[in-house]
């Protein structure tokens, strides 16, 4: 049977099985330090594209458990080149300028199985994300608590970022080695919080439906609404902006009372006060003018 691999198709875009149609292997010669190189021609068995696969081990990438288990980390290098393990994020220019420098380096140590240098770089860009929101801490570690605490991240994401921080520290500090589908989970996590917290904000501002914030804006939706009745027609508020969501249900106590007071005192004149309510509870309007 022929001998199959498993490896990353550009074509399919995953990592697929690979029938092996040519392999041959080199060695060291050497006792006392051993590496091994195995150059393959492989074909997809999903989209049967041919591709060259390089494995290079030796013994400098090994990693012992005591047992007797031992893992090889393999570096893998191909012929079309791997696109992407992990795809960077578009619109890089709109991260701050400390975050995008340090975020192209570390997806591109990423995406050339530079793993290590790929593991500090996005505890590096944490850090960078801390220093951009100016909070403070005595250590990356409170920064990054503190972040959460100011509602600049979810508490999820604290717990994430906190889990890139050891990767990184153990990269830095213990030159421990992780796997690359480890290193894989943690960039797109910084992907999904460098989109949410930049990319997406920015977005939201352009957009119509965010929720109102403002008294003046409640106003210009209720006149909008009030041109499309009739005068004298009588009604609750809640009814005349129903039908507008950016109007956040418990902003709307806020909004009346200002409302009613503006009424009052005559700077809106659009709508009067009806007598206290005889059926419900809530206070009516009549539409004066449109
Ligand atoms: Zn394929």
């Amino acid at each position: 049977m022929e001998k199959t691999i498993q490896c990353y198709c550009v074509n399919c875009r995953q990592v697929t099985n690979h029938a092996v149609l040519f392999s041959i292997k080199e060695h060291s010669n050497d006792d006392d330090y051993w590496w091994e190189s195995t150059y393959s021609v492989v074909k997809c068995l999903g989209c049967e594209s041919i591709q060259f696969h390089k494995e290079d081990i030796d013994e400098s990438n090994f990693e012992y458990y005591g047992d007797g288990d031992i893992d090889t980390h393999p570096t893998i290098t191909t012929y079309p080149r791997q696109r992407y393990k992990v795809e960077p994020i578009g619109n890089t220019w709109e991260l701050p300028e400390l975050v995008r420098g340090l975020y192209v380096e570390t997806m591109d140590c990423l995406n050339n199985s530079r793993l290590q240098l790929a593991a500090a770089g996005f505890r590096a860009i944490i850090e960078a994300i801390c220093r951009d929101a100016k909070v403070t801490g005595k250590n990356l570690e409170s920064m990054i608590n503190n972040l959460a605490k100011s509602h600049i991240i979810t508490a999820k994401d604290r717990d994430h970022l906190h889990a890139i921080r050891f990767m990184g520290n153990d990269s830095i500090h213990s030159l421990k080695k992780y796997r690359e589908e480890e290193v894989i989970i943690v960039a797109h996590i910084v992907n999904a919080v460098l989109t949410s917290l930049y990319l997406i904000a920015k977005k939201v501002k352009y957009l119509d439906m965010k929720p109102i914030s403002k008294y003046t804006e409640f106003i210009d939706i209720l006149d909008e609404s009030i041109a499309k009745r009739t005068v004298g027609d009588v009604d609750i508020l809640r009814n005349f902006i129903r039908h507008d969501r950016r109007i956040i249900s418990e902003d709307i106590p806020g909004f009346e009372n200002e409302l009613k007071a503006n009424i009052t005192s005559g700077t809106y004149t659009k709508l009067s006060l009806c007598a206290t309510p005889t059926t419900g509870h809530s206070q009516q309007y009549k539409i004066e003018s449109i």
